[in-house]
């Protein structure tokens, strides 16, 4: 079957860019913040995108990279070693801010000595290149330089999310065979709770661990590390060899365990300096948790290999402590996800203006579509675009995005980068004329494509089945001018009266009604029209559902979209399922609607 419906709402012209936020300087920040970017208009590091999509190739970008002695390398040493020779050696590698707000201060001698540290201590204890060792750490400083270790040493790190339960737990270390995992003492117990099912499992180590509490195979990591010398000798890798083995998010089904490898760093490093982009004067802040390939790969690769200085923080979402730390720390730079932006924006204008924010220049999201509201909220009340792009874990680094120098369509991913080649198709493979909804797919060769599914074969290879091109899983659409479009999971795409439908622009409709903070939306069989559309959705606070309210947001939705697109049933729901990483779960709203087997839940968020 050919995918061949135009989507219900395509925006041309539809732009954010600069002079967009000089027009809508409707309130005080963002007068202020219009007149800052006349008076000091900055550069981006890509200028030109139309140049350098026709002229760059990922073998010039090798020239950024640092390489040993036979084109062996390592991302570790990339990411930090080779700052202790560039004259970033007492710079601050990493501002870590605990739970209770305060700061600690790490240079990249730091992390460099500390990690060395870890690592003797590691070899020592018998991890070898290829072993995985999984990192089970809130956002202290040890998870960062942990991880570093592994990497120096050639192992395989496995970052974990700290609110991760026993059973998502138990699913990685088993899938994965991991042989040493690094946690601490508020952590443990949920180990504890399946370490009888771990044989492969060898080591524990605990980070603020109490010596006489240890067990078998069990040790502190201050007692590791202590006396351990902080010279050490990066492995010398091959360029193919694994890094980080990281499990997908769970949202359409069981996570899946991705291989990515030292080479990755040539990617990581060129979209931190486009997308991202960082300079070295830029204090920079990546809301994701290294449990998720953005928090590894754009809160520890991407920009220690461009020697910025990141940010991380172990408290939780709070609109005013988020706003407060982006004060005290002046960060310019700041890589968040749709679901805190629009809980920011439930949160309202008056705790932005409470803060200066001045500091900040650029924004970014990842991870779930953004709704075009956001974008224009975001510009009202940060003066600035929030600059949206597209990746997987699988793809390893960021494809598609809205790059400082383009003007941002509010509701699209923006373009491929240069050197990336991405299309839309049909399901022989056919590329799609523009504004043709069809399957998001990728010419492989980026540096950080996935390498394998761990142990799985089978499933790597449906990446690849129809014509060499690397399927996404996402639904998309492309416009006369080459912006990419995300309408759905290809899984989630409506068929309703024999019009295709994606969930986002549906969701995306709702959540401009004022009454709206949070939509999800499913297809429902139908014996009518194949499906309807199903609507879940979330109220703002103190708003009461009544019926009118109900009939008035559909009536709402139809005008925004069409006569088909429009939600025939809306549910009123405290919250929605979501994934831990924040990304709302439609195949459980779907489950739970007919009553089918919910599937893998061990990604849900469940506090
Ligand atoms: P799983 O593969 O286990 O179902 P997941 O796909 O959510 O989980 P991730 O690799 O963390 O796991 O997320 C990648 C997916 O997130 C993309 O395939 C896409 O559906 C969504 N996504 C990421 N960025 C964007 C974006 N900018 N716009 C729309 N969707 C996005
Ligand atoms: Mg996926």
């Amino acid at each position: 079957m050919k995918l061949v419906d135009k989507p219900v709402k395509a925006k041309k012209g539809d732009t954010a860019s600069p002079k967009a936020v000089e027009e809508d300087a409707s309130n005080k920040v963002s007068q202020g913040r219009a007149e800052l970017i006349k008076k000091f208009p900055v550069r981006a590091n890509l200028e030109n995108y139309e140049q350098e999509y026709a002229t760059f190739n990922w073998d010039d970008a090798k020239k950024e990279i640092s390489y040993f002695a036979g084109g062996k390398m390592n991302a570790a040493y990339n990411a930090v070693d080779r700052h202790l020779h560039d004259g970033r050696r007492n710079k601050v590698a990493l501002y870590s801010v605990d739970v209770n707000n305060k700061i600690e201060k790490l240079t990249f001698q730091d992390i460099a000595e500390q990690s060395n540290k870890m690592g003797n201590a590691l070899k020592k204890l018998g991890a070898h290149r290829g072993d995985r060792v999984f990192v089970f750490l809130p956002r202290v400083p040890e998870l960062y330089t942990t991880t570093v270790a592994i990497a120096k040493i050639g192992a395989i790190a496995g970052p974990l999310f700290s609110a991760f339960g026993p059973d998502a737990l138990r699913d990685r270390l088993i899938d994965s065979e991991a042989k040493i995992i690094i946690t601490n003492p508020a952590l443990k117990p949920k180990l504890d709770a399946i370490r009888g099912q771990l044989p492969d499992l060898e080591y524990v180590i605990v980070v603020g661990g109490d010596k006489e509490k240890m067990g078998e195979r069990e040790f502190t990591y201050e007692e590791l590390v202590s006396g351990e010398s902080d010279k050490l000798e990066c492995a010398r890798m091959d360029p193919e060899d694994p890094l980080y083995l990281l499990y997908t998010s769970g949202t359409t089904g069981k996570p899946k365990g991705v291989v990515h490898v030292h080479h990755d760093i040539i990617g990581h490093h060129m979209t931190s300096k486009w997308v991202l982009d960082l300079r070295d004067d830029d204090t920079y802040w990546c809301t994701a948790d290294p449990g998720w390939v953005t928090g590894t790969v754009y809160g520890i690769f991407g920009p220690w290999s461009l020697g910025a200085s990141v940010v991380s923080y172990e408290g939780r979402f709070d609109a005013d402590s988020w706003y407060s730390l982006i004060d005290r720390l002046k960060v310019t730079v700041w890589y968040t996800a749709p679901t805190a932006l629009r809980m920011l924006m439930k949160a309202g204008d008056d705790v932005v203006y409470k803060h200066s924010l001045d500091s900040v220049r650029h924004i970014l999201s990842v991870g779930e579509p953004l709704n075009p509201e956001v974008v224009r909220w975001g510009q009202k009340v940060y003066g600035l675009p929030i600059h949206d792009n597209w990746w997987q874990t699988e793809t390893g680094m960021q494809l598609i995005a809205n790059l400082p120098c383009n003007a941002i369509k509010p509701g699209s991913m923006g373009k491929p980068l240069p050197g990336v080649y991405a299309a839309v198709v049909d399901e022989d493979g056919e590329e799609v004329e523009p504004g043709k909804l069809g399957k998001l797919v990728v010419r492989p060769g980026w540096p950080a494509m996935l390498r394998e599914v761990w142990r799985n074969e089978e499933k790597f290879n449906e990446y690849f089945k129809i014509s060499g091109w690397y399927f996404s899983g996402d639904n998309a659409w492309k416009d006369e001018d080459g912006y990419f479009w995300f309408v759905g999971r290809a899984d989630d795409v409506i068929n309703t009266a024999g019009h295709r439908v994606g969930p986002f622009e549906v969701e995306s409709a709702l959540i401009e009604h004022p009454s709206v903070t949070e939509a999800g939306v499913i297809g429902k069989p139908d014996k009518e029209r194949g499906e309807i559309i199903k609507a879940f959705i979330v109220l703002g606070n103190g708003v009461v559902q009544t019926d009118e309210l109900l009939e008035d947001i559909k009536e709402f939705t139809k005008r925004q979209l069409a006569a088909h697109a429009y939600p025939r049933e809306i549910e009123v729901k405290e919250s929605l399922p979501k994934t831990r990483s924040g990304k709302i779960m439609r195949r459980l709203l779907k489950a739970w609607e007919l009553g089918l087997p919910t599937g893998d839940t061990s990604s849900l968020e469940d506090d």
